[in-house]
Parts: structure tokens; C-alpha cells; sequence
């Protein structure tokens, strides 16, 4: 038996919800889909919501409301889940790498100074809450108010996370989640923009419905990118118990923190007014290879987010590459993820625990 690094959990409300749309005949995008963009909104405390078939399609038409066009730069992080700089990609742009800080993983606000020095002309800034943590928002956002370029959240691993009571996905010009079932709550796929500016909500809604901005008219390229009510029906129900999930989340990690003690990990950090909802508990670890193999006899799930950097990528080996990534790739050798889902029991934790206490 093995311990799963990720579980959905799934009850019977999202069946009933599911049962009474496929019982009303409106399967597509409908009034499950609107209901669904209202309750998120309102979990926000964001004005618009839009939802679309995936993180990745809710990236891609994010970048294209902020009007970016082929051959613009965008400053992102080079240690992400690939879908992170693919949208910027699918947008033609192309993408200039800025690099992390090995405290947290996420872009570090020092690396963004310079990047944004070398590369003024940029006209975005993507950021990822990598792991559930929030990445330092408050100076990002200065710097880039100080360059006057927009900034959009990758908040794909970081539903209900914040700082300082404040949610992620606030602070940027939008946020992007997705609903992807390993995340902190599903729909299957899915995805959302979440924005307090109309005009880019708009923008957004158009986008996602092939460029359609009245009946049968068509002003730019669009695709679809819609949700479905199925998909909604399943996530207005995961919505309702994220804030258990997150605590469920939390209260494991915090026994992890407290009860690994065992010097060959190096533990995530937390700093005060950070709210970490660990999508991921991720130990850094010298000999990886090793601690696999251990894990294996040990029937513990585990996962490597990620084990190259982005730019490292063959598809990124295409072209010049831009910005830098020493401690991408510093991070890409070290990290290991180990089960922190809700579905864990306490005996599980227990195990695991006593587990990475005798590895050595
Ligand atoms: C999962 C994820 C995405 C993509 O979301 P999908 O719904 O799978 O398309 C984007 N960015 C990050 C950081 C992710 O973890």
C-alpha cells in the first residue's frame, strides 16, 4: 500500500449538484457557471470573476486582456509548473526569466529589481504562489507600479491563501486559479480569471467565447475556453469546503514542522502574516535520489515540483533565453514533495513522520 501524494475528495453534495444539472439538460456554459463566478467572487472579495476550461486557457486569455501581443516580454518565474510560461507562448511572447529565492521558491523580489532593469520594456509580470505560499507581494507590486507594468497572479497552487488577511489573486491586476483535481479544491478542469477591473473582465469573458462581444459578432480572435455547468456543479460544492481542506492542510503541515526534526530536510518557511495552504509540503534534500528509493520501501507517495527548471526545457532550448536562473536550478535538485492532502489520516501523518525521523 502506498500513501497517495494527492487525493480529491469528492462527496455525495458535488454528485447532487452534478445529478440535477445533467437532470435539467443544460449541460454547457450556463447559470451552474454564473453561480458559480458569484460564490468565488464573493470567497475573493474580487468584483469579477470569470470562469474558463482550465488554469492553463484562464493564463493564456489573462495575458491577452492585458493586451499582450506577440514579441512583448514577460518577466515570470523559471521554476513553475510548465503551463505557467507555455500561456506565454501561446501568446507569442516570449518570456524573460527571473529568478527565485531559495527561502520560498518564489520569485524573489531582489532578482525582479534587476530583471526589470535589464528588460524595461517588459508588459508583464507573472508571478506564482508556488505551493500554496504567497509570493512577496507587497514588494513586487512596488516595483512594478514603479515601472508601471501589470502583473498577473499564478494562484493555480494558492486558492485561499494570504498575507496579511489579504487573498492572493488580489493584489496583481488579476488572479488565475485552476480547478485541476490535485489542487486545493476541483471541478475536474477548470479555471477562473478574478479581477476587479470590468474593462479586463470583459476583455476576458470574450476571450474565452471566441472573441464573441455580442451575438454572432466576432471583434478579435477568440477561442473556447468556456466552463461547463458540470464542471461548475462540482466546484461551487469544493468552494464550500476549501476553508476545512486549507485547515486540514495547515493543521498537517504544522505537525510536519513541529515533528521533522531530522537535520537532512530542509523545511518550508512561514513567515508571519503569511498564510501558507500548502498545495504542497516540499523538504529540500541533499542526496535526492537516496530519499526516493527510501520513500519507495516505505510505501510514501512523493512528487518533484519540478525536476527541471523551465528554461532548461527543450522547448525553451528553441530560442534565446532571457533573464537568469542559477537558483531554479539550485531548487530543481533539492526538492521533494511528500502527502499533506486532506484525505491523510492522523495515523498516516504518524507514519510518515516516523518515517523521514529514522531516514538518514
Ligand atoms: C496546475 C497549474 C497550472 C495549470 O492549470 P491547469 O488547470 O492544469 O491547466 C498553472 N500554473 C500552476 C502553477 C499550476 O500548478
Amino acid at each position: 500500500m502506498m500513501i497517495a501524494l494527492a487525493k480529491p475528495m469528492l462527496g455525495i453534495e458535488e454528485k447532487t449538484l452534478v445529478n440535477e444539472v445533467l437532470s435539467s439538460g443544460m449541460l454547457a456554459h450556463g447559470e451552474y457557471v454564473r453561480m458559480f463566478e458569484r460564490d468565488f467572487a464573493l470567497f475573493q472579495g474580487s468584483e469579477h470573476c470569470v470562469a474558463t476550461s482550465s488554469g492553463t486557457s484562464a493564463l493564456h486569455v489573462a495575458l491577452l486582456s492585458l493586451c499582450i501581443k506577440p514579441g512583448d516580454k514577460v518577466i515570470t518565474t523559471p521554476f513553475s509548473f510548465i503551463a505557467t510560461s507555455n500561456a506565454i507562448l501561446y501568446a507569442q511572447a516570449i518570456p524573460v526569466f527571473c529568478d527565485i529565492n531559495l527561502q520560498d521558491y518564489n520569485l524573489s523580489p531582489k532578482e525582479l529589481k534587476e530583471t526589470i532593469k535589464k528588460h524595461p520594456d517588459a508588459k508583464a509580470i507573472l508571478v506564482v504562489h508556488l505551493y500554496g505560499y504567497p509570493a512577496h507581494m507587497e514588494e513586487i507590486m512596488a516595483i512594478a507600479n514603479e515601472y508601471k507594468v501589470p502583473v498577473i497572479e499564478d494562484c493555480a497552487q494558492a486558492h485561499g491563501a494570504s498575507i496579511n488577511g489579504k487573498k492572493v489573486g488580489t493584489f496583481g491586476h488579476c488572479g488565475v486559479f485552476s480547478f485541476y483535481p490535485t489542487k486545493n479544491m476541483t471541478c475536474g478542469e477548470g479555471g477562473m480569471v478574478v479581477t476587479s477591473d470590468k474593462e479586463l473582465a470583459d476583455k476576458a469573458r470574450s476571450f474565452i467565447n471566441h472573441g464573441q462581444t455580442s451575438k454572432y459578432r466576432h471583434d478579435v480572435l477568440g477561442y473556447n475556453y468556456r466552463m461547463t455547468n458540470i464542471h461548475a456543479a462540482i466546484g461551487i460544492e469544493q468552494l464550500r469546503k476549501l476553508p476545512y481542506f486549507n485547515e486540514r492542510r495547515k493543521a498537517i503541515a504544522e505537525r510536519y514542522l513541529r515533528e521533522i526534526t531530522n537535520p537532512a530536510f530542509i523545511k518550508p518557511v512561514c513567515l508571519s502574516g503569511f498564510d501558507h495552504v500548502y498545495h504542497q509540503y516540499t523538504l529540500g534534500v541533499n542526496n535526492r535520489s537516496a530519499f526516493i528509493e527510501f520513500l519507495e520501501k516505505q510505501g510514501i507517495g512523493y512528487g518533484i515540483h519540478y525536476p527541471t527548471a523551465i528554461p532548461d526545457q527543450p522547448l525553451y532550448q528553441q530560442g534565446e533565453i532571457l533573464g537568469s536562473f542559477t537558483n531554479a536550478r539550485i531548487a530543481a535538485e533539492r526538492v521533494v514533495s511528500i502527502p499533506v492532502h486532506p484525505g491523510l489520516t492522523e495515523q498516516e501523518v504518524d507514519y510518515i513522520v516516523s518515517s523521514l525521523q529514522k531516514y538518514e
